[in-house]
């Protein structure tokens, strides 16, 4: 056994014994898994959450989605996920919501309009659709912005946005009527690796035997990784985002400052919501902070001045895992057979129905996508990271 098994926690008396698929995490990550799974026709999946129903970040996200970032690896993941993302309300039964309203990523110094350049012929080659909104375009895309500050601007009509809550209300209530088991308040704090495999999971005491497990912990990634006894590249971050009061409606795409490592959207209620990444000393902490606000407040009033006088309703905060290039971890690990992670998300909320479609259809048919391929957990140890540039994070 790795990790510790503890006694005195309280276990659901419904609790199964065994699951085909243990799923250790019910964010968007794991519910995307577990969902699609059903489609490959898995029984006997068990997702099980340590916290609150929607308590990780896909309770407190953007809700930005985009098929389209700099390099061919991003955009070849996120393309299919934003595919999914439009027939996603279709294939749960449920509205989630996804709404196309576009999403603008914009250069504000010479060398990142270079790089969108290059971001256009990726996309271009991949049949993603985008384009440059030029110079006299730009003051009917953006009526609020200050023109002044942007460099480039290229467009991708098929991004957008959709509520957190919608999308994982959506998700459960499929899961379930597939036939999922979803628990939350529930920590899986040990695994068995007998048999050099993960063949079970404890939640304290209590011992439920796994054809299959897949960490989705979000934040929590590198602990359950230590706690099954392997490793994981990268490190906790907090971000945090930021609400305004309820305005007329400004700004009709989401968007992406890459300079300003800003992103921002409006909602139908009218409130602009989104954040700017501060590096920080790192802490696994919700709390929010002052400096953080006041950076966000100025990008927002650096971009659009006209929200001088609006006034901040909500400022929250959520914990992610990112790797060392920021991409996703996805796949089996290396060290430990039939243990799977979905971990590292930085843009995990858009990133979700691809990555559960690809990581069931690996776990169901054994067959890797080469769109998961370039993701893998050793791809450090093989010198083989993904650059991407069209991202807006800081490092810490
Ligand atoms: C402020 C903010 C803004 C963001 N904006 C965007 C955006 O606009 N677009 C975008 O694509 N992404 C965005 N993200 C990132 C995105 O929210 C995450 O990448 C995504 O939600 C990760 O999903 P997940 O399911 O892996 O993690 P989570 O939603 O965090 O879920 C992980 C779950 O694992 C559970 N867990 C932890 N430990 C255990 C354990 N021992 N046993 C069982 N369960 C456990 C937790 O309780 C949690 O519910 C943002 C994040 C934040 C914080």
């Amino acid at each position: 056994m790795s990790g510790k098994p503890m006694g005195t926690m309280a276990i659901n008396a419904s609790l199964p014994k065994k699951a085909s698929v243990v799923i250790v995490g019910g964010g968007i990550q794991g519910l995307c898994c577990a969902f699609y799974l059903t489609t490959f026709g898995i029984k006997d999946i068990l997702v099980l959450d340590a916290g609150y129903w929607q308590g990780g970040a896909s309770g407190r996200n953007g809700t930005l989605i985009r098929p389209g970032f700099g390099g061919p690896e991003w955009t070849e993941l996120f393309k299919l996920s934003c595919d999914e993302w439009s027939r996603l309300s279709r294939k749960l039964g449920e509205n989630v919501m996804f709404t196309k309203r576009g999403y603008s990523m914009i250069a504000e110094r010479a060398e990142t309009a270079a790089m969108l350049e290059r971001a256009a012929d990726v996309h271009r080659d991949l049949g993603v659709h985008s384009y440059f909104v030029s110079r006299e375009e730009l003051p009917r895309h953006l009526p609020a912005i200050n023109h002044r500050r942007v460099a480039a601007t290229l467009h991708l009509p098929d991004g957008g946005v959709a509520p957190h809550h919608a999308a994982m209300k959506g998700l459960r209530a499929a899961c379930e009527r597939n036939g999922v088991q979803v628990f939350y308040r529930t920590a899986v704090t040990a695994f068995d690796r007998t048999g050099g495999r993960a063949s079970a999971v404890y939640v304290g005491q209590y011992r439920i035997d796994a054809g299959t497990v897949v960490v989705a912990a979000g934040g929590q990634n590198l602990q359950l990784a230590d706690l099954a006894g392997t490793k994981l590249d990268g490190y906790s971050m907090r971000i945090e985002a930021m609400a305004l009061e309820p305005i007329r409606p400004l700004i009709k795409p989401a968007l992406a400052l890459i300079d300003s490592l800003a992103y921002f959207h409006q909602t139908s209620r009218g409130e602009i919501v989104g954040g700017t990444e501060v590096p920080e000393r790192p802490r696994m902490s919700l709390a929010t902070d002052l400096p953080v606000m006041a950076a966000t407040a100025k990008v927002y009033l650096d971009m659009f001045p006209q929200l001088a006088e609006v006034r901040v309703l909500r400022h929250w905060a959520g914990m992610i895992h990112v790797s060392s290039d920021f991409g996703p971890l996805l796949g089996e690990h290396p060290d430990l057979k039939d243990l799977w992670f979905s971990a590292g998300w930085s843009y995990g909320f858009a990133g979700a129905p691809g990555a559960g479609l690809l990581l069931a259809k690996a776990i169901a048919t054994g067959d890797i996508d080469s769109r998961m391929r370039p993701f893998a957990i050793d791809r450090f140890d093989r010198g083989k990271p993904v650059a991407e540039a069209g991202i807006v994070l800081a490092k810490n």
